[in-house]
């Protein structure tokens, strides 16, 4: 008998537990309530059983990753958002940097010979990167390398932009793409109820804004993702509330492909009194999201941010996907305490990460098309020597 069977008999269960359980296994959707109930009440093992069952329905064993490195091309940024480890106001723009167009472009030309697929740009927002700097950024990086995929900004950027710029949400994103933006990572959303955004990101755009610009590159066929911060100030309703406005928006467009709870880490920044969430919490967490979201297809945990460890735990709580190789090209979780102060893995390191607890590594695009079936693949240095070399003694 299946796991999710034997929870739904046990007498020891509290019906409303047995009730969501049965929904899973039906396949239909809970509710604000239940999710609220869920996360007041649902033990880590129960959630485990629950959000593994969804995985395995959608994706097997299967688990994704990708092959990309990072641009960030300012840390210095016209916001302040109170949990941010990473920028630098502009009166602090002496630790600051802030890159042109070439510089940027020289970084990608460092990925000439590398069997890359994506790269991944974000950072602050500063008047001088504007929608000229981009567009100008998109063009000459197409021409550079035209099948490179372009994931860039959020809409904490763009509405910065397209307001200076005096476009709609539509025609800015449109601009872009047209100069060769091709998706949106899902940075930016950090929880959206007003009770919780104004307290922690007060003067950026608000969840209306953030929404809005996605819905807009879902209509022009773009293809995006969409995060969380949690473990700080929010209850857990505005958890429920957060991940509500995204499964409507989603049940609206159909143009997200991963959820990805961010843990909120409380180094170098205006909330370092606020204790950061335990591993179990992260992992009731990200097991509630992919209960919850039953119209997202992917669920992500960013390892570098998480630890290792956790990103493999994860696997048996809902998540799919562990993102990137990196390169040790971003500094945003480093600087704000994670684990990895230099995050980089070889693809062989993923690969044997995904492997070590039993799962299937496939290396994706980021629009999840399948670049490498990994699950049998012998890497070189798996494979012992039949002899050994002995020293030259006397060459
Ligand atoms: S989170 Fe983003 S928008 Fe907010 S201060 Fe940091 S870099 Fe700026």
């Amino acid at each position: 008998m299946q796991s999710l069977d034997i929870l739904i008999q046990n007498p020891n269960l509290a019906q409303p537990l047995k009730d969501i359980a049965t929904k899973v296994k039906d396949g239909t959707r809970i509710s604000f309530d239940e999710g609220v109930y869920l996360y007041q009440n649902a033990e880590l093992s129960y959630l485990g059983v629950l959000a593994n069952y969804i995985r395995e329905k959608k994706h097997g064993d299967l688990t994704y990753f990708n092959r990309n490195f990072h641009i960030e091309p300012t840390n210095i940024c016209v916001y302040d958002c109170k949990f941010c480890s990473y920028s630098r106001m502009i009166k602090q723009r002496e630790e600051g940097w802030e890159m042109d167009v070439d510089g940027m472009i020289d970084i990608l030309k460092k990925y000439d010979d590398e069997p890359v697929t994506e790269v991944h740009i974000t950072g602050g927002v500063v008047p001088k990167q504007n929608l000229d700097f981009y567009a100008s950024f998109f063009r000459k990086a197409k021409a550079h390398r035209p099948d490179l995929h372009i994931k860039a900004l959020t809409p904490v950027e763009y509405y910065y932009i397209f307001k200076k710029a005096k476009l709609s949400h539509y025609d800015g994103m449109k601009f872009l793409q047209e100069a060769g933006l091709d998706s949106m990572p899902g940075g930016g959303a950090e929880i959206f109820h007003p009770e919780v955004r104004e307290k922690i990101a007060h003067d950026k755009c608000t969840a209306e804004q953030w929404l809005d610009i996605h819905e807009q590159a879902h209509k022009l066929g773009m293809r995006t993702n969409a995060t969380m911060l949690y473990g700080h100030i929010e209850e857990f309703w505005h958890r429920v509330d957060h991940m509500e406005r995204l499964r409507q928006l989603q049940d609206k467009t159909g143009g997200f492909q991963a959820f990805i709870p961010l843990k909120f880490r409380n180094q170098n920044n205006q909330m370092s009194d606020v204790a950061e969430v335990s591993v179990v919490e992260d992992l009731r967490n990200y097991a509630i999201a992919r209960i919850y979201l039953d119209n997202f297809e992917h669920i992500k945990a960013y390892w570098a941010m998480i630890s290792r460890e956790t990103a493999q735990l994860s696997l048996n709580f809902g998540v799919d996907d562990i993102d990137g190789t990196l390169d040790d090209t971003t500094k945003i979780y480093s600087m704000a305490g994670a684990e990895e102060q230099t995050p980089a893995m070889s693809t062989k390191e993923l690969v044997d990460l995904i492997k070590y607890v039993k799962r299937k590594p496939i290396e994706r695009d980021t629009l999840y098309n399948v670049v490498t079936d990994y699950t049998e693949h012998v890497f070189e240095d798996d494979v012992k020597p039949s002899y050994y070399k002995l020293p030259v003694v006397n060459p």
